[in-house]
């Protein structure tokens, strides 16, 4: 079987998006399974950032674009983004199944709803309605892409919706003409996965947020609202796990997280900042700033066991580059006990004190030096990158096999 899944290992912005695109080369189709507009995958190609946030950022190799049953579409970013690949010379109409829950204007406003209401524990959300779309789904009044294509029945299910917020739910005009515009693509998506991946053909399923923010395993509440582990591969998209030969975790060199919650290696210092401006942490669809912090392996171990990862693709090495010290949280104090793995529970967790070891860094290389490193392949590499490299994968037992050393495509090293 030739199904590749692709996870965030961390808390989102692990940089999936340039990893997708480089796995997906090769592959036929490139499934997002998960949430909605809400990523922010961004792929460099010639100095051109193209950022998605509906379709999977491999369809920019020209990976046919799949959006599968678990995620909540916006169809108007599936046109914009379908616009997109037609300026890379990508002419594709992504395939859409039709069970595929759909965002609706009042999703969006009641997001912004929940999150004023909240206030000072506002989760941090992008207000793309993604979370009011789901919580729709679950309370079995979710609206269908395929509704969209029956105007008899889309009626009395606008008016639950509407019954039951006790609010509009907006001009969805523009949605149903999509849906036709798009009606030869929206089809039985589990149907064509499995057959394909049955003869054999390649596909990468491309994760969204990150393991820390699955609405199980993450720090509830400050989380996305889908699950963003590798089960949601197999209950989106209707493939079985031995269709999957391999799962592949996506972390960057350090930490960020994007909004509110428990962060035990976070950096509030000059630090901080500095690791902040240098990686550009800011929200691909917010524009937010990231909270930034060290490596910490304890959670990594955690994302790692609740997913099967296989082997690991590191990014964003060139970013600590110049950083004199460089720590790695190893493990963590939780009421004086030592504690190797971190604790699938937010009240623990929050108790943590992480246990630091520090490394020499090395100097900072300028964006041309990082190219030439990444032509010239691993021994190019800074022997003290080398040595951070190869200690995170003793600390986390997986292989890192691929090391990226800058966001544009080309910037990376195989070992
Ligand atoms: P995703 O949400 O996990 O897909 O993360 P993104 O695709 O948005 O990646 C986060 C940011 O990091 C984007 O601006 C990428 O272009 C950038 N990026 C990815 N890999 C690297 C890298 O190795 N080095 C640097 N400096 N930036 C990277």
């Amino acid at each position: 079987m030739t199904g590749v899944a692709i996870i965030g290992l961390q808390w989102g912005d692990e940089g999936k998006g340039k990893i997708s695109y480089l796995l997906s080369r090769d592959a036929e189709y490139v499934v997002r399974f998960q949430g909605g507009a809400n990523a922010g995958h961004t792929v460099v190609l010639d100095d051109r950032e193209l950022r998605f946030n509906m379709l999977p950022a491999g369809s920019a190799s020209g990976a046919k674009p799949c959006i599968a049953s678990g995620t909540v579409v916006d169809l108007s970013e599936v046109l914009e983004e379908i616009e997109l690949l037609k300026s890379i010379g990508i002419n594709t109409q992504p395939l859409i199944s039709r069970n595929a829950c759909i965002v609706l204007p009042i999703h969006k406003e009641l997001d912004s709803m929940i999150e004023q209401i909240r206030s000072s524990e506002a989760i941090g959300t992008t207000r793309r309605g993604i979370g009011p779309a789901y919580s729709d789904k679950a309370l079995r009044i979710g609206i269908k892409i395929e509704d969209l294509l029956d105007s008899g029945s889309l009626k009395s299910k606008i008016k639950l919706i509407e019954d039951f917020h006790k609010l509009p739910v907006g001009d969805i005009e523009e949605w149903v003409e999509l849906a036709e515009k798009f009606s030869g693509n929206i089809c039985d998506l589990e149907i064509i996965l499995n057959d394909e991946l049955d003869r054999g053909k390649r596909i990468i399923f491309e994760g969204a947020q990150g393991t820390l923010l699955d609405i199980d395993q993450g720090t509830y509440p400050y989380v996305t609202s889908s699950n963003t582990t590798i089960g949601a591969v197999f209950t989106s998209c209707g493939v079985g796990p031995r269709k999957i030969s391999e799962i592949i975790g996506v972390m960057k060199a350090y930490t960020t997280r994007v909004g509110a919650g428990v962060f035990p290696t976070e950096l509030k210092n000059r630090e901080g900042d500095i690791l902040r401006e240098k990686g550009r942490e800011y929200g691909t669809t917010t524009g937010r700033p990231r909270r930034v912090g060290w490596l910490d392996i304890p959670l990594l171990r955690y994302s790692i066991m609740i997913n099967s990862i296989d082997w690991i693709a590191l990014t964003k090495l060139d970013v600590l580059g110049g950083i004199r010290k460089i720590k790695i949280c190893i493990e963590y104090d939780i009421n004086g006990e030592r504690v190797e793995m971190a604790p699938p529970n937010v009240r623990t967790l929050e108790k943590a004190k992480p246990v630091y070891i520090h490394l020499d860094g090395w100097s900072a290389l300028t964006r041309e030096e990082w190219k030439k490193v990444a032509v010239k392949g691993w021994d190019a590499l800074p022997e003290n990158a080398k040595t951070y490299i190869e200690i995170i994968e003793k600390l986390l037992s997986r292989p890192i096999k691929l090391v990226s050393v800058g966001a544009s495509a080309g910037m990376e090293v195989a070992k």
